[in-house]
């Protein structure tokens, strides 16, 4: 393949103790942090919003806050939650503390705790590349329509969910030897007849759609169904308005030429299935699309190969790590890259993530805390929801401002202080039974 060299001068704009590349819950949870305790913050997110899946790819359930009735996730996360709540965005389901959320009123409140933190918010703004010295990230570079410009950086904290700044900086990354989790385009649909879809999660509207499922299967031996996971459908936002998570499709999201395939043929593929719900069923007879997500729903891309690697069976036995960090309760997770069949493992009890998972050897301001954190297959498949990568990202502006503040490296970070602040915080940090 030609290549070709360029060098280019690059304004550097501002100067911050910790820069946040990417505004998903992981990142924009990170910058408030930060910013909270004390740090001067800078947070990049490439879209006109926040909220990452949660409202580019309209993942609407926020899971999960309690385990068997008890909150396992507080702290940040939880006042972010309970905000929305008091603003009749969604409610708090028990046992398992499923929220399920308006993607515009989480763009809202999500923006607005940023910004009252005193977070440098860049928006429409997308990291492209950073300036490594011996490991150490001294500048994070974006992109926009005032060209390339440049952070100078004390930590920078890679909530970019694919480990992009991770990837750019050289960190090792981890090969499951199995295929990614597929992807998801939701749609949202007008018209649907909501009082026919029963609970999903109990007290709130919404469907696993289990006969939906068994319907398309049949008609899948005689006609043309594209390929679906579930289908769940949530119904809580207003008259006629459902939220469906069921198209799928393999890919890469890291390969632009795979990116580009899964937007164009989910696209296609949404058309064919809104046609056969009109047609199959009753509860969607009169069904619109409204609209597509911003972009396809991606579960899983880059893991990074932290100093610790979370494993299934830790995950599984909840084992109490002297660093841990976060809390995680959803099931592990794991859907077919092939069918529409689902793995789903239900926990004993929540999981504990240590902070070695966030940080990688060799990188001394480096933190990890989005979906791409150090974990296998299984560990992953848990934590990579909303409140489990809330709860790290939590950890880890607290971590960057402490260590900011302390001149410390991230793999020297004060252990014994970041729980103590992340439990005043209201996280469930304790050593449970
Ligand atoms: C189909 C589907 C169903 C799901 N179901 C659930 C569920 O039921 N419950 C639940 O809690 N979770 C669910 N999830 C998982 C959850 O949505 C994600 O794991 C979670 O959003 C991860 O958060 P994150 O902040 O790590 O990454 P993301 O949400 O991916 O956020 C990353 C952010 O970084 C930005 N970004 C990326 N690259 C760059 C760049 N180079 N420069 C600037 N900005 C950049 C993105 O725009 C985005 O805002 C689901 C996900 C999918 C796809």
């Amino acid at each position: 393949m030609p290549t070709l060299t360029r060098t280019k001068q690059i304004p550097v704009i501002g100067e911050y103790d910790v820069v946040v590349c990417g505004g998903g819950p992981a990142g924009f949870v990170s910058a408030i942090a930060a910013a909270r305790c004390g740090a001067r913050t800078a947070l990049i997110e490439r879209y006109g919003f926040l909220g990452g899946m949660a409202t580019a790819g309209n993942v609407a359930p926020v899971t999960e806050f309690m385990h068997q009735g008890e909150l396992v996730v507080g702290g940040i996360p939880l006042e972010f939650v309970r905000c929305l709540e008091a603003k009749g965005q969604g409610t708090m389901c028990p046992p398992r503390g499923n929220f399920v959320c308006h993607p515009e009123g989480y763009k809202l409140e999500a923006q607005r705790m940023v910004r009252e933190a005193g977070v440098s918010l860049f928006l429409h703004a997308y990291v492209s590349d950073c300036i490594v010295e011996d490991g150490v990230i001294t500048h994070v570079i974006m992109e926009s329509k005032s060209g390339a410009q440049a952070l100078k950086a004390g930590y920078v904290i890679d909530a970019t969910g694919d480990g992009d700044v991770a990837a750019m900086a050289g960190v090792p990354m981890l090969d499951y030897q199995c295929p990614l989790q597929p992807s998801t385009m939701y749609f949202i649909l007008g018209n649907v007849k909501t009082e026919m879809i029963r609970g999903y999660y109990p007290g709130q509207p919404g469907s696993s759609m289990k006969h939906v499922r068994e319907r398309l299967n049949e008609l899948s031996k005689t006609q043309d169904v594209p390929q679906f996971g579930g289908p769940w459908c949530m119904a809580g936002m207003g008259e006629g308005i459902a939220i469906v998570n069921m198209s799928r499709m393999a890919m890469d999201w890291t390969d632009e030429v795979q990116a580009t395939e899964a937007e164009c043929r989910l696209r296609e593929d949404i058309d064919k299935l809104v046609k056969l719900l009109r047609e199959n069923f009753e509860e969607f007879s009169d069904a619109t699309l409204l609209s597509t997500a911003t972009q396809v729903g991606i579960r899983e891309t880059r893991h990074i190969k932290g100093v610790h690697v979370l494993t299934g069976d830790e995950y599984k036995a909840a084992h109490f790590f002297e660093d841990s960090i976060a809390r995680c309760s959803h099931p592990i997770d794991i859907h077919s890259d092939k069918d529409n069949s689902q793995i789903c493992i239900y926990l004993d009890k929540a999981a504990y993530l240590p902070y070695r998972s966030i940080i990688a050897e060799g990188f001394p301001n480096l933190l990890v805390p989005s979906r791409c954190f150090s974990a296998d297959r299984e560990a992953f498949a848990s934590a990579r929801v909303q409140a489990g990568v809330m709860g790290l990202g939590q950890a880890a502006g607290a971590a960057a401002a402490m260590c900011c503040e302390d001149g410390r490296s991230v793999k020297d970070a004060d252990i014994q202080r970041l729980r103590e602040t992340l439990i005043a915080w209201g996280a469930y940090l304790a050593e449970a039974d």
